[in-house]
């Protein structure tokens, strides 16, 4: 086993395993996210002054004041992409790289796009580490996408938008789906499906999500 693993002790296997039970018990249902949750190690993605709360349900800081995002809100998105269907998918917002490798884990192949250099180069770092090979991890603005990965027939955007970037439409595959916070004052998680030209909008839940930023801190 991975020193990683062994290091988490039984003590967080439990904390681990209740983690899993109250994912279930807030409408959590499909058993592979369940099971990404209590075999991806959120401590790693975590300062290690935090990694004790990393299995509480519950966004955690991980500087440069961007968060790691709530566990339900992470399964939940996870969740969507997988009764979409998607297999390819385009994350805007790395952060800590928590959420790609949930992605990766399930065997999705996953483009993450991070805009804080110091984020996206510990998140590399942290990926690497635990072998997920099929993460993809870009230092850039996501709002372009990655063109030269495309199309993807997933996206998820982990900070909020003023509205969908056109070049994320451009790159979203016929049937493809988006899973984004959108709305100014109340975000809503909002699942976006292309049919051709249309794009079908269905709100799910409300949710609150950092802004997505322009530029790139390297
Ligand atoms: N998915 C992340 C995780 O698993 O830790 C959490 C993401 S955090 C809530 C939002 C992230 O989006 C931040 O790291 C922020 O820097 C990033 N972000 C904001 N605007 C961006 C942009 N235009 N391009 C790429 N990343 C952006």
């Amino acid at each position: 086993m991975n020193t990683e693993l062994q290091g988490i002790g039984m003590t967080s296997q439990r904390t681990r395993m209740r983690l899993v039970e109250r994912l279930s018990d807030e409408g959590i249902q499909r058993v592979e996210v369940l099971d990404a949750i209590a075999n991806v190690p959120r401590h790693i993605f975590l300062d290690e002054a935090l990694s004790h709360r990393a299995y509480e349900d519950t966004a955690l800081p991980i500087g440069y004041q961007q968060t790691l995002s709530q566990p339900y809100v992470v399964a939940r998105m996870t969740e969507m992409l997988l009764a979409a269907g998607a297999t390819r998918i385009l994350e805007l917002g790395t952060g800590s790289g928590y959420q790609a490798a949930i992605l990766a884990y399930l065997g999705k192949e996953v483009y993450s796009i991070e805009r804080i250099g110091g984020l996206h180069r510990q998140a590399r770092e942290r990926l690497q580490r635990l072998g997920y090979r099929n993460a993809h991890l870009r230092l850039g603005d996501g709002s372009q996408g990655w063109p030269e990965a495309a199309p993807f027939d997933g996206m998820i955007l982990t900070a909020s938008p003023g509205d969908i970037p056109a070049a994320l439409y451009d790159q979203l595959a016929d049937g493809g789906s988006i899973v984004a916070p959108l709305g100014r004052d109340t975000q809503m998680l909002t699942l976006i499906t292309r049919n051709g030209d249309e794009f079908e909008r269905r709100e799910i839940e409300p949710v609150r999500f950092v802004p997505v930023l322009g530029g790139v801190v390297r």
